[in-house]
């Protein structure tokens, strides 16, 4: 009989295949990971900036929170800004290369044996087989095979179409002198870069994490990052100490999280929150539905089980995305005029309040409700989008 080198086999040391494969450890399977990079975590690709939900979706040691969140200063382009605030930390800004290295480890401690400098050329989903050129290991099979090898997975490649991404830069700059409140990010809309935005993410008063994500090319948005350091009193004369470049998928309804052996996970199966970009607290979520499927097809050795996780998947998101791929659409038609008297009407409506108390930065939907049902968007929005965002609830 032909034995199978492993019950799972995951590709992608990230945070989500490390959890993943953490879980599958955890519940006695014999689990592998396979990874390309000889570190786990480098080059830092993530303004490691994580809703307060994150400590109920994974382990989170104090160790890697650099400062708790507990409000945003939110700028028009005319610089109108909207302060919103929560007594209680509302997120956390993590060291996410420590918090990548911790994941890795603990799914090592957890009996996960972790190939790097692996790079998967190839996967036969049919019959479980992983390819590799230029490493000692030639081939390792595995029952289940997952692809949580990020945004451009390869694993994904094999049975759906190339993502479509947004592209996204960040610099880590330090200011001279005590400029920014440790606890509370930027957060600036410019329609040249809509849907996406910028931000300053503060690490301490005098030093941040300065970024934007976008639909334009590396360039572009590298220029508006650029524009940003002298537009802005709080980042007036900074030094540029490291420069980032990464890439965020876009959401993508129609993506198949299923072929044969084979599953994917994380930015390899698109899971980010369009609004943000931000993709670990859904992947992390999506990493516990998976492990109950992979368990079950493997417990009963019936890969159609697999088919569970799917399915659980879009009973919890479908709704939510949605939503938040409507805004999405609705921010992408503003210019810059619609963004300025919008940030001004919601000012004068009192919707710092309202954000405060109801805006959640994993689930838009609740604060969108409450924003309608006191018929605050019917005032900002033209008519048309107010009608097709009305509608979601219909
Ligand atoms: C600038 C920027 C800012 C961001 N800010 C935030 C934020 O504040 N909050 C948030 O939640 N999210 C944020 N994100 C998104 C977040 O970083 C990703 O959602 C997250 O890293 C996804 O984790 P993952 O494990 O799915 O994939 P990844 O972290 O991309 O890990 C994939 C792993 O697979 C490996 N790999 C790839 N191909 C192969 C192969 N063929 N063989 C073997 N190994 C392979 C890679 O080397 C990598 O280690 C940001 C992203 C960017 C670009």
């Amino acid at each position: 009989m032909y034995m199978k080198d492993y019950d799972v086999a995951v590709v992608g040391a990230g945070p989500v295949g490390s959890t993943f494969a953490r879980y599958m450890a955890e519940k006695g399977f014999n689990v592998a990971i396979l990874e390309k990079k000889k570190e786990i975590g480098v080059p830092l690709q993530c303004a490691g900036l994580l809703g307060k939900k994150i400590k109920k979706v994974n382990v989170l040691p104090d160790e890697f929170i650099i400062n708790p969140v507990h409000g945003a200063f939110l700028h028009s382009p005319e610089d109108t800004t909207l302060t919103v605030a929560k007594d209680k930390p509302e997120a956390y800004v993590l060291d996410r290369v420590g918090y990548d290295k911790f994941l890795a480890e603990s799914a090592a401690d957890s009996g996960v044996d972790i190939f790097l400098n692996h790079r998967v050329e190839k996967v036969d989903s049919l019959n479980g087989n992983l390819h590799f050129k230029n490493s000692k290991t030639t081939k390792i099979s595995a029952d289940v095979l997952v692809g949580a090898d990020g945004h451009s997975s390869m694993m994904s490649r094999s049975f759906n179409h190339p993502p479509e991404s947004f592209q996204a830069a960040q610099y880590l700059v330090d200011v001279g002198e005590k400029r920014f409140q440790r606890d509370f990010v930027h957060l600036y809309v410019d329609s040249r870069i809509s849907p996406g935005f910028l931000w300053t993410i503060p690490l301490s008063e005098t030093t941040a994490r300065i970024g934007l994500f976008a639909d334009a090319s590396y360039q572009q948005i590298t220029s508006v990052l650029n524009e940003l350091i002298k537009k802005r009193p709080e980042l007036h004369g900074a030094t540029i100490l490291k420069k980032y470049h990464g890439v965020i998928p876009k959401q993508d309804p129609q993506k198949k999280l299923v072929n044969d052996r084979v599953i994917l996970l994380g930015d390899a199966a698109s899971q980010v929150k369009p609004t943000t970009g931000g993709g670990l607290i859904m992947g992390f979520t999506c990493a516990e539905i998976a492990s109950r499927a992979v368990s079950k097809a493997l417990e009963s050795e019936n890969i159609s089980f697999l088919n569970d996780y799917p399915k659980e998947f879009d009973d919890r998101f479908r709704k939510e995305l949605k939503v938040q791929l409507s805004v999405h659409k609705i921010f992408k038609s503003l210019n810059n005029d619609d963004l300025e008297y919008m940030f001004r009407k919601l000012k004068e409506e009192g919707a710092e309040d309202i954000i405060s108390q109801y805006g959640d930065m994993d689930t838009q939907s609740p604060l969108i409700k409450e924003m309608l049902r006191r018929g605050i968007l019917f005032s900002i929005l033209p008519k048309m989008l107010y009608r097709g965002i009305s509608a979601l609830w219909k």
